[in-house]
């Protein structure tokens, strides 16, 4: 009978997200949160990982969130507990590692107490990452033979410090201090007193490991006013100790190019990773304006119909990375082997574009230097095949009129086009980072096609900077977007130089280390 009710009962995971830096959460902690049905979060885990849960996965904010009173330990117990009876796989996502001043303790008990079974799944805790990121060791043979985590005030409603750290004070090796940010003088003038020197080492990182992270390195007797001139705040972690003095001066994470920048993609949701990681590697921090949406050709007839008569074209034309992409995904949905493909010869707008096709071990024997359907044309008549041949362009459903009218007008070809997917404007209204790009603006913002601009522009007034918010750069992704933006009356303040994110993002370093 226990063993029935067991069956039905959920399971909940206790699991460490990291401190913030999306790379630094465990592949464990990944495959959990794709497959749970209810992810319970708060604001310390990094958004970002919700994007890994399934459509249908419940998720559930017990953090701070404005308009909402704080969820407190108790209602965090009950919807764990309820929702394990409810037989669900539960992931309870906490930032840094469940463990380390994380309630997760609390949890666990009352877990315990409804016999719901549960796992913890370990995290990197803030403060060895903080010290990674701001190159802090924290142990040296010579200098620091103990590492200590600390804590300001555990429990956000107690005022007073729990931690004598006079006592601290007198036993020295290395402090980590968590929650600290609001007791600074406090807990300053206790180490002292507890016999610590004006000139001991001491540090704090603030927001370490995102986008956003500060730090000073300087000494106990200057600390607080030092954290005060460079305006830290919490979430921070407190180092004291001698290897604090060892920090690097290198700097490594906030010297990278595009460190403090922040620049907003445009493109679809889903097709966004790319790029997000190539800046976000580079130190910017990325935010997501999807402008536009794919939505995949609903004409299932016209596409067999072309499929159907695929061998007799004597060049197929792929005019960019989204539609050769979507076009194989229907194609291998219709023919299981690539031979039905054709010996048809192969052209494609951009780098990007070719890089797809090459998946599929196909050659690419024309790339136009410019990526405009001008260029692409001009290229394509002096193959001097053109001539009567049969030719498939795979377009979207915006784009890429002119190039069929050329190649029928110079080329004399007879085209057939297949808008192998649609692209409509998205809502600007629904993109994730709108409310943050309104109030602070960025640094620049990148269209990653005429599309995307054409809805920026048309949604011109849902996305009308605040006063004070920083002014973008415009980056345009090639010619033919440049000129939609400068048709428009936008400026363009950057283009990639062959339409490829890799360009773009040595445009944008280019432009701010200048
Ligand atoms: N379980 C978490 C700690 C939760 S307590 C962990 O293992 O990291 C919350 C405190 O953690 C904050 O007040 C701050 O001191 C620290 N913290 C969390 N994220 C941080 C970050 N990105 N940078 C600096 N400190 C951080």
């Amino acid at each position: 009978m226990v063993g029935l009710e067991q069956k039905n009962k959920g399971k909940v995971f206790l699991v460490g997200a990291g401190p913030g830096d999306p790379e630094l959460i465990t592949r464990k902690a990944i495959a959990l949160i794709s497959s749970c049905e209810t992810l319970v979060y708060d604001h310390l885990a990094n958004a970002e990982f919700r994007k890994y849960a399934s459509i249908d996965c419940e998720q559930i904010d017990v953090g701070k969130s404005p308009g909402r009173h704080t969820m407190d330990q108790k209602e965090i117990g009950e919807i764990l507990v309820s929702k394990g009876l409810e037989g669900k796989m539960v992931v309870r996502l906490k930032g840094g590692d469940p463990f380390v001043f994380g309630r997760c303790a609390e949890e666990m008990i009352v877990l315990d107490e409804a016999k719901i079974s549960y796992e913890i799944v370990p995290g990197v805790t803030a403060a060895l990452a903080c010290a990674a990121y701001a190159g802090i060791p924290l142990s040296h043979r010579e200098y620091g033979s103990s590492i200590s985590f600390l804590t300001g005030h555990e429990d956000i409603e107690k005022e007073s410090l729990r931690v004598d750290f006079a006592k601290f004070g007198e036993i020295g090796g290395t402090l980590c201090i968590y929650m600290g940010m609001g007791k600074l003088s406090e807990i300053t003038a206790k180490l002292l007193s507890g016999g610590l020197s004006p000139d001991k080492p001491a540090a704090i990182v603030s927001h370490g490991t995102l986008p956003s992270q500060s730090k000073i390195v300087t000494t106990l007797g200057k600390l607080v006013k030092e954290a005060k001139k460079a305006n830290l705040v919490a979430p921070a972690i407190i180092f004291v100790g001698n290897s604090v003095g060892l920090s690097t001066k290198q700097n490594w994470f906030e010297n990278r190019p595009l460190f403090g920048k922040r620049i907003v993609i445009t493109r679809p949701q889903g097709q966004l990773s790319r790029l997000k990681d190539l800046l976000t590697k580079k130190g910017a921090e990325v935010m997501e304006l999807p402008l536009i949406k794919i939505i995949p050709q609903q004409d299932r007839k016209l596409v067999a119909e072309t499929f159907a008569g695929i061998a007799t074209y004597e060049w197929v034309v792929f005019t960019s990375a989204n539609g050769a992409k979507e076009f194989f995904n229907v194609f291998f949905k219709a023919f299981p082997d690539i031979r039905s493909f054709g010996p048809m010869r192969i052209a494609c707008v951009g780098e990007a574009t070719a890089k797809v096709v090459r998946k599929f071990n196909l050659e690419v024997e024309l790339i136009p230097k410019r990526s405009t359907a001008e260029d692409l044309a001009k290229d394509l008549v002096a193959t001097e095949s053109l001539d009567s041949a049969n030719i498939l362009v795979i377009i979207g459903n915006r784009n890429r009129d002119i190039l069929v009218g050329l190649l029928e007008s110079v080329g004399h070809a007879i085209v057939d086009t297949l808008a192998i997917y649609q692209t409509d404007f998205a809502d600007v209204n629904e993109a994730p980072d709108r409310a943050k790009f309104i109030e602070n603006g960025a640094d620049a913002v990148v269209f990653a096609s005429s599309s995307a601009a054409l809805s920026y522009i048309e949604q011109e007034e849902d996305i009308v900077l605040e006063k004070g918010a920083t002014q973008p750069i415009h980056c345009s992704m090639g010619p033919q977007t440049t000129k939609t933006l400068i048709e428009n009356n936008l400026s363009v303040d950057l283009e990639a130089e062959d339409s490829s994110l890799e360009s773009m993002v040595h445009s944008l370093v280019e432009h701010f280390t200048k």
